[in-house]
């Protein structure tokens, strides 16, 4: 079956390949439904798009979140580094202070050194009191004082002897 695309006239004979009224070329009529063709294929696949982000105003957000996460971290080494250098100095020196106060008890050590000892070791002790957390040793600065007092009064008693002499 042909069919001229003009004058839409039918033609039963398949040599015929041109119109006889208007002489235009003749094409093939379809008859069978061409649905099953199509039935036969998969159904088409739907591929959906990841959603995209185009909303503008979320980029701004994690811009403002980022100052605050690197302001957390430059805080945590300073925990660390104030935990790991808690100071001591005071002790430590109220101690020195006492032990050789001690060991110089002999030439007044009580007086020069014993001092000093008691003065530092009541510094260290009172900062350990007040903020452990950054002052420690107090139990350096309390012997320190403790040193420093005996050896004090060894001192003022030797004096006093050496005066009395
Ligand atoms: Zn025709």
């Amino acid at each position: 079956m042909k069919q001229c695309p003009r004058c839409q006239q039918t033609y039963a004979d398949e040599l015929l390949n041109f119109c006889l009224h208007d002489g235009e070329m003749l094409v093939d009529l379809q008859t069978e439904p061409t649905s099953p063709r199509f039935a036969d294929d998969p159904p088409p696949t739907m591929v959906m798009d990841n959603v995209r982000v185009t909303n503008p105003y979320q980029s701004p957000a994690p811009m403002v979140q980022q100052p605050y996460q690197q302001w957390q971290p430059a805080v945590n080494p300073q925990f660390g580094f104030a935990a790991a250098t808690a100071d001591d100095t005071m002790a430590k020196a109220a101690m020195i202070l006492g032990i050789a106060s001690v060991v110089l008890v002999c030439c007044y050590g009580g007086l020069w050194l014993g001092i000093p000892a008691m003065v530092t070791g009541f510094i260290g002790w009172r900062k350990a009191q007040e903020d452990p957390s950054k002052y420690t040793g107090s139990g350096m600065a309390v012997s320190g004082i403790a040193m420093g007092g005996v050896t004090f009064l060894v001192s003022l008693i030797l004096m006093f002897l050496a005066i009395l002499n």
